[in-house]
């Protein structure tokens, strides 16, 4: 079997269309939408994800607002830029670019953030509506993985589905999202101290790998027809890889998600859907 190939790319710009239309409707009644981020530090990959992001914005018509600290900033100096963003009115939502510099506190700083500019929805305010299944900004990358899902038409209700991973970027808002009432499937979450997770796994009909292991997950982790989510972007000497070993998994399941080219580009256009309803 050879799995159809569940391309983020493609989803991702019938996304940031819709978004462009909103935009500028918005535009249309005066209302600006301004996204700014906040990056720390010089770390490359940080500055790669920024550097999207501004573009993403800026091809569907919204402003984006630049802001950088030191790799020596302190956890005031964050607290600091985050209040002038709050305060700003040409931002509507905002990112603190994760992670940041060791012996700063991520979480806090996304803390700062006020609850309605979160573009992110990672501030524990928002989480906690998800976690009530109300309305609010859902996290980006979970959000954009749903979305790609729907887009293939891939059945949710009544499946197992298996996350792999637990933080509250990924893993723990997927789990929350897959198993909400009327999406209905029931959900494992599962970590690095689950034993035997092979056959924990291949019990999945929808395998999320939200790990960081280079293709730690082959096909003796997947059940044959299984629907593969690869969240996973590891840079190693041979490019970006996934948590998925994809040549061979590809043969087994009967959809996948690539890296590059799959869930990447759904968190960025998941964070221009989050910004435009902000402003709204
Ligand atoms: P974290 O390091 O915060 O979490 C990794 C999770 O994987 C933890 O829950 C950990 O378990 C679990 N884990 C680690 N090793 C194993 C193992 N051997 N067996 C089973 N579980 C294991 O990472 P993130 O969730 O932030 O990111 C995960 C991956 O997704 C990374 O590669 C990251 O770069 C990528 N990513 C991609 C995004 C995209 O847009 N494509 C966006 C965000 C992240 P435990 O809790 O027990 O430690």
């Amino acid at each position: 079997m050879s799995a159809q190939i569940i391309s983020g790319k493609t989803v991702a710009a019938v996304v940031k269309d819709r978004v462009r239309k909103e935009v500028a409707a918005l535009a249309a009644k005066g209302v600006e939408v301004g996204l700014a981020t906040l990056l720390v530090g010089e770390d490359p990959a940080s500055h790669v994800y920024v550097n999207y992001k501004h573009k993403d914005a800026k091809s569907v018509g919204i402003t984006s607002i630049d802001v950088k600290l030191p790799a020596d900033a302190t956890q005031d100096d964050v607290f600091a830029a985050v209040d002038e963003l709050n305060a700003r009115q040409d931002v509507t939502g905002m990112i603190v670019q994760l992670p940041l510099p060791e012996g700063l506190d991520g979480e806090a700083a996304v803390e700062r953030v006020l609850p309605t500019k979160d573009a992110d929805g990672l501030h524990p305010f928002n989480l906690g509506r998800l976690v009530l299944g109300q309305p609010g900004p859902l996290p980006a990358t979970p959000s954009g993985i749903m979305s790609m899902l729907d887009h293939y038409n891939i059945e949710i209700a009544g499946k197992v589905a298996v996350v792999v991973g637990r933080s509250f970027l990924v893993g723990r808002p997927m789990a929350l999202m897959l198993g909400m009432k009327g999406t209905d499937a029931t959900v494992i979450q599962a970590h690095s101290r689950t034993p035997d997770l092979a056959a924990v796994c291949r019990q999945a009909d929808i395998l999320v790998a939200a790990i960081g292991r280079p293709e730690m997950i082959d096909s003796q982790y997947v059940k044959p027809g299984a629907v593969v989510i690869d969240v996973g972007m590891n840079r190693s000497d041979d490019g970006l890889l996934g948590d998925v070993a994809f040549s061979e998994v590809s043969q087994v399941a009967s959809a996948i998600s690539p890296v590059p080219g799959g869930v990447g580009p759904m968190t960025r256009a998941a964070l221009l859907t989050n910004t435009v309803r902000l402003a709204r």
